[in-house]
C-alpha cells in the first residue's frame, strides 16, 4: 500500500522548501510531504563569492533539517519515476507515494558527456567551475600567474546564466587589481549568445566593466569540445563570423581547425566554464515535459500559472521547469507563491488563484570586488524592479551597496525569510 499526501513537494532545494513553507504557513493543517534525499541544503548564489576567495564556502550549507518545515514529513529517499496519471511517485527503493497535489522541484543536473572531452578536462587543477567547486576555482585562480583566463559556457540552459560573467569579473579584478598581473593576463569571454546581457538596460554597466578589464569577446561561439592535455577548446562559430570585440594585440588568436562546418579553438592556460545542463531523469524520463523543440526534457508548465497543462493537479518549479526567463533563485521566490496559490485555491473550490507569475528573475551581476550590478527583469527581456528595491537604488547603475545586499543581504533573507515562509 502506498503511503498518501494532500501535497508532496520533489525536491528539498530552494523552490521546495519555499513552497512546503509557504503552504504550511498559510494553513498548518495540510498534510505536506518533501521528498529530499539529501542531509544538506545549500545557498548556491554565493558561490560567485566563494571562487573570488570573499565568502566561506561552509556558510553556503546549512543541514537539510534546519530548513525543513516542522509541520512537513520528510521523505528522505531519491523519487525515480512519476506517474501522474495514477497520482503516483515510487521511490528509488520501490516503495510508492500517492498524492493530491505535486510540485516538482528537483532543479537540475550537470552533464559533462554533451560536450567531448569534458569529463577528462574536468579533472585539472587550471580547469574550474563555480556551478561545481567554487573553492577550487578559487585555488586555481591563485596558481594563475599570467596568460589565457577563458571564460566560457555550453549552449544548454544554464541556471544563474549570469553566474559564468559573475566569474569573469570578479577574476578579472582579483588579476588585475589584487594580483597586479593584468599586464601579462588576457582575459576572453566566449559565448554561444549574441549580446553581453539580453536586457538592454543592463548593457551599458557591463559593457564599462568588459572595457576597464580589457576582455576580447566571442559571440555566438558554440562550446563543442575541451582538451585538457592540449589546453584547447573548440567552438563552432555560427551566425556570419562570431562577432569579435576587442580583441587584444597580444592575445593568443584563435586558430581555424575546419571551414565548413566553421570550427575554431582557443588556448587558455586558466579555464572556468559552466557545464551543460539538463533536468533530473526523474522528470526528464516522465511524462510532465516537452518531447520535441528546444525546451525538450524539460517540465512543461503554463508561463503564468506554473500549472502542468496535462495534469492539473501538477505544479513545477524552478530549475526544472522550461520558461523564458532566467532559471534562478530569485525567480522562484515570486514562482512559489503562485504555486501555493493556486494549490490552496484548487483545494478550496476547485479553482485555480487569480495570481500570475510575470517571468520576473534577476542576476546579481557582481562587477569586482564591492561593486554590483543587480539585473531584474520578466518575460520578453523588459526590466522590472522589485517594489522592495525600487525606492532605494537605480539598478542598472553598479555599486557598492548592492554589494552588500549580495553578500550579507541576501544570504540573511534567504535563511531567514525565505526559508520560513515568510517572503
Ligand atoms: C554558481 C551559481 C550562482 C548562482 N547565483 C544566483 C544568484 O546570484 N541569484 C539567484 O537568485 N540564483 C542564483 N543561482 C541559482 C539558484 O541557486 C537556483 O536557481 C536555485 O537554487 C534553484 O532551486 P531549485 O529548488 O530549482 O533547485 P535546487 O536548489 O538545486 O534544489 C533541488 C533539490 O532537489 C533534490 N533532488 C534532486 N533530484 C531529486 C530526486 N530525484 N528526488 C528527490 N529530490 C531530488 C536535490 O537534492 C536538491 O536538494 C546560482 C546558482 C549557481 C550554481
Amino acid at each position: 500500500m502506498s503511503k498518501k499526501f494532500q501535497i508532496v513537494v520533489i525536491g528539498g532545494g530552494t523552490g521546495g522548501i519555499m513552497v512546503a513553507a509557504q503552504l504550511l504557513k498559510k494553513n498548518s493543517s495540510l498534510n505536506v510531504a518533501v521528498i529530499e534525499p539529501s542531509e544538506k541544503h545549500h545557498y548556491q548564489p554565493a558561490y560567485s563569492l566563494v571562487g573570488a576567495g570573499t565568502y566561506n564556502l561552509e556558510n553556503t550549507i546549512r543541514s537539510e533539517a534546519s530548513v525543513m518545515p516542522k509541520k512537513a514529513t520528510w521523505i528522505k529517499k531519491y523519487a525515480k519515476e512519476l506517474k501522474p496519471t495514477d497520482n503516483k511517485i515510487i521511490l528509488a527503493d520501490g516503495e510508492e507515494i500517492s498524492y493530491d497535489y505535486l510540485v516538482v522541484t528537483p532543479g537540475l543536473v550537470d552533464n559533462y558527456d554533451l560536450v567531448e572531452g569534458l569529463t577528462e578536462a574536468m579533472k585539472k587543477d587550471n580547469v574550474v567551475s563555480n556551478y561545481v567547486d567554487s573553492e577550487k576555482t578559487w585555488k586555481a585562480l591563485q596558481a594563475f600567474d599570467g596568460g589565457n583566463a577563458l571564460f566560457t559556457q555550453p549552449t544548454t540552459p544554464i541556471k544563474c546564466p549570469g553566474a559564468p560573467q559573475k566569474a569573469m569579473y570578479m577574476s578579472s579584478d582579483y588579476l588585475q587589481n589584487k594580483k597586479k598581473i593584468g599586464d601579462k593576463t588576457n582575459i576572453i569571454f566566449a559565448t554561444n549568445g549574441s549580446v553581453i546581457f539580453g536586457v538592454k538596460e543592463f548593457r551599458t554597466g557591463l559593457e564599462n566593466a568588459l572595457k576597464e578589464y580589457d576582455i576580447t569577446q566571442y559571440y555566438k561561439h558554440n562550446l563543442v569540445k575541451v582538451d585538457g592535455n592540449k589546453q584547447l577548446v573548440y567552438y563552432e562559430v555560427t551566425g556570419i563570423e562570431g562577432a569579435v570585440v576587442n580583441d587584444k594585440n597580444n592575445a593568443p588568436k584563435r586558430e581555424i581547425v575546419s571551414e565548413n562546418p566553421l570550427i575554431v579553438s582557443i588556448p587558455y592556460d586558466f579555464l572556468h566554464l559552466a557545464p551543460p545542463q539538463q533536468a533530473p531523469d526523474v522528470v526528464k524520463n516522465s511524462p510532465l515535459v516537452y518531447t520535441e523543440g528546444p525546451n525538450q526534457g524539460w517540465m512543461h508548465v503554463d508561463k503564468h500559472t506554473m500549472q502542468s497543462p496535462l495534469f492539473s493537479n501538477v505544479f513545477g518549479v524552478g530549475d526544472c521547469v522550461a520558461l523564458p526567463t532566467a532559471r534562478t533563485g530569485a525567480a522562484i521566490r515570486k514562482q512559489a507563491p503562485i504555486v501555493v496559490d493556486n494549490i490552496t485555491s484548487l483545494m478550496k473550490n476547485g479553482k485555480i488563484g487569480s495570481m500570475s507569475y510575470s517571468g520576473y528573475s534577476s542576476c546579481p551581476l557582481v562587477l569586482g570586488y564591492g561593486k554590483m550590478l543587480l539585473a531584474e527583469f520578466k518575460y520578453d527581456s523588459i526590466r522590472d524592479t522589485d517594489p522592495m528595491i525600487k525606492p532605494f537604488v537605480d539598478t542598472t547603475k553598479p555599486g557598492w551597496l548592492m554589494w552588500i545586499l549580495k553578500k550579507f543581504g541576501l544570504p540573511f533573507l534567504y535563511w531567514n525569510m525565505m526559508m520560513k515562509g515568510r517572503m
